[in-house]
């Protein structure tokens, strides 16, 4: 028996006799038809809510978290850091210059290359680091196996150098480039700050000339 879904078969229902093994006749397959129906609806609400959901927590243009699935899960990981008394860290990214880069070459390109810059941060890190869009071209990595403001600096560097190799959209490896700022805080220490010293780092990356990333408190 066909499951239709938007008018096309999307799965069938088998069914045996295997009470008695007579074999079925076709007017007592009908009586699956309002199983099949029933199946149907049940799964468009499934798909649809999987597309809602999504839809809710990922930014459209870059495939990465939006801002608002970012705050509700920095939430939850403040929580779980202070009872696992672990630091987080994290690295808050901005694109240098670019401005520069839409107006001269265009929106579409723009986007390309928020497209990509995304891509590099996703294939780059770990499965359990968290990469999302902030907003416009910062980006966010919230990493929460590193140990020290040092190992995530490490982490920050190595993004950070990948960009200056990639070649994005038209532009050759070197001519689009990032800034970072990595804050850290300890399971003792106002989770608050985390992304205010992030922030100030990067504030700090571009003040010394960006394509460049800092480590709060070492600027
Ligand atoms: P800086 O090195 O100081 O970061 O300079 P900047 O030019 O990168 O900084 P600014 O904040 O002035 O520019 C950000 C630009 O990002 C402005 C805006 O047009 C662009 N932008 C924001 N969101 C999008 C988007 O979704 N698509 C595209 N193409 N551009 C975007
Ligand atoms: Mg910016
Ligand atoms: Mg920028």
């Amino acid at each position: 028996m066909p499951i239709f879904l938007n008018s096309e078969v999307f799965g069938i229902i088998l069914t045996d006799n295997i009470f008695n093994l007579r074999v079925i006749q076709a007017d007592e397959l009908r009586g699956l038809t309002g199983v099949a129906n029933l199946a149907s609806i049940a799964l468009e609400r499934a798909l649809l809510y999987r597309r809602l959901k999504e839809m809710a927590q990922v930014d459209g243009l870059t495939g990465v978290f939006n801002r608002r699935y970012y705050e509700r899960y920095l939430h939850d990981e403040f929580i779980r850091s202070k009872r696992l008394q672990r630091a987080l860290a994290m690295i808050v990214f901005d694109i240098d210059f670019f401005k520069r880069c839409n107006d001269t070459y265009g929106h579409e390109c723009g986007d390309r290359v928020l497209r990509q810059f995304a891509q590099v941060l996703k294939s780059n890190t770990r499965e359990e680091d968290m990469v999302a869009r902030y907003g416009g071209e910062e980006f966010v990595v919230l990493l929460t196996g590193e140990g020290s403001g040092r190992d995530a600096l490490t982490a920050g560097e190595k993004l950070r150098k990948i960009v200056q190799e990639t070649a994005f959209a038209d532009f050759e490896p070197g001519k689009i480039t990032v800034s970072g700022g990595v804050g850290i805080v300890r399971p003792d220490e106002d989770f608050e700050q985390l992304f205010k010293r992030a922030d100030q780092a990067l504030y700090e990356a571009k003040r010394q000339g960006r394509n460049r990333v800092v480590l709060f408190g070492e600027d």
